[in-house]
């Protein structure tokens, strides 16, 4: 493995970085993932990170330049890049969607015998025989949900459904990956557990195509060489709806990017998925090589790196880091989100008012600026009222919906809606 020097803080919020990596630094022990020889032979003590925000800079700090195989953590990716190409039902037609509960490489199937979600192993060989060979890396036809391809078709076969896959990691990292050959043979020579579950899926009809094929370009997609930069530039994608804020390259639909936060927010973390989301409160995955990605939705993407396993499988320091990182800056999802006041009101005079709305109308907005035009339609003594919204970011449909309804509901006051953003 290559080796690179420690990243040195070049501001503020990198030396808050390393600062979060020193505290980790001081959770020792954990395991190396030994059933894929080569990984057992990684350097313990490497450990990077790296945030990358929606404008698309990158923070950095220790060994985040250190390449490394992406293992489970290409399972997200390749189920979005999987959604956009045949749709939401054509994945779970074969795919379920419920947390396992069990290891990721539990033979974890449901009575009909289709994997449990797409971020155990089962469900993510299964997801990757669902990648069309020769879609390339934009995507396809099939965007959207209700495409429905079931386990019968969509099925590629070989290195073309790989280059494909390969193709769209890339566009994720914003880079031109490639294969970790060594990886590759090294599960290879060993995916005896995986080559099982890919042959019970066949028989259960919910993997088509040939499940050493499946298995083949799934352990290759495993051993997609990345950098914890490369991470968290991904993570960033999938956060910002699919745009990744370095390349503004539009990688997978917004819808498709929400997808695959659902499923990393219920699935991602092994067994380990409820316990994170009550202390993380982030959407991640894990891969047995030490990675970790977190996407803080619109606000940032998080890469970090550090082999040593706790016994669900999890990077033990990375866990710590990212547990760190989200109390300290307040990350958790379900956090309540903080609001600014949605409007100002001017007097005019001669009853007249101007109500200058700012910010995103959404349903609440809305609803808190309706309940205002009453209070001062009961209060008397206002003939009109602008609402002027030119001063809005953006105003959801339900929100203007709600604006123009309320019209009619409005007695004794003219009332106008001026400038509405997209008309
Ligand atoms: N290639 C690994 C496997 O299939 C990925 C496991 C993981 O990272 O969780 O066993």
């Amino acid at each position: 493995m290559t080796a690179s020097r420690s990243a040195v803080p070049t501001n503020s919020v990198e030396a808050a970085l390393d600062a979060v990596l020193g505290d980790a630094r001081e959770h020792r022990g954990g395991d190396l993932a030994d059933y894929i020889p080569e990984l057992a032979s990684a350097d313990r003590e490497q450990f990077g990170i790296a945030l990358v925000t929606m404008s698309g800079h990158v923070y950095e700090a220790g060994d985040a330049r250190v390449p490394f195989s992406i293992q489970s953590i290409s399972k997200p990716l390749v189920y979005a890049m999987v959604l956009d190409r045949i749709g939401l039902d054509g994945v779970h037609t074969v795919v379920g969607s419920e947390p396992s509960g069990e290891a990721f490489n539990a033979a974890s199937f449901d009575d009909a015998g289709h994997p449990r979600n797409p971020m155990i192993n089962a469900g993510a060989i299964a997801t990757t025989a669902l990648f069309p060979s020769g879609s390339g890396s934009g995507r396809g036809p099939g965007s959207g949900s209700g495409a429905g391809a079931g386990a019968g078709s969509g099925a590629g076969a070989g290195s073309g459904r790989f280059d494909g896959i390969l193709a769209g990691l890339s566009l994720f990292a914003g880079r031109d990956l490639d294969v970790d050959e060594v990886v590759y043979r090294s599960e290879k020579g060993t995916a005896h557990r995986n080559r099982g579950l890919a042959h019970l899926m066949a028989a259960a009809g919910a993997l088509s195509g040939d499940p050493d094929e499946a298995v083949d370009d799934y352990v290759r997609q495993c051993a997609v060489r990345v950098t914890t930069v490369d991470l968290a530039v991904a993570a960033a994608t999938l956060a910002g709806g699919g745009l990744n804020p370095v390349t503004g390259v539009q990688v997978v639909t917004p819808e498709s990017a929400r997808h695959a936060l659902s499923l990393m927010a219920s699935c991602g973390m092994y067994d380990r998925a409820g316990e994170w989301m009550l202390r993380v409160g982030l959407p991640a995955k894990s891969g047995v090589s030490g990675g970790i990605i977190a996407a803080s939705p619109g606000r940032m993407g998080l890469g970090v790196f550090a082999p040593p396993l706790d016994p669900a499988g999890n990077s033990l320091r990375g866990v710590a880091a990212l547990t760190e990182l989200s109390q300290r800056y307040g990350l958790h999802m379900l956090n309540l989100p903080r609001r600014t006041h949605p409007f100002l009101v001017e007097d005019e005079g001669a009853g007249r008012l101007r109500v200058l709305v700012r910010g995103d109308v959404d349903f609440v907005a809305s609803e808190t600026l309706i309940r205002h035009l009453e209070e001062v339609a009961a209060a008397g003594g206002i003939t009109s009222i602008l609402v002027d919204l030119s001063g809005a970011t953006g105003i959801a449909p339900i929100a203007m919906e709600l604006l123009r309804g309320e019209l009619g509901f409005l007695k004794g006051i003219e009332i106008e809606l001026a400038h509405p953003p997209n008309g």
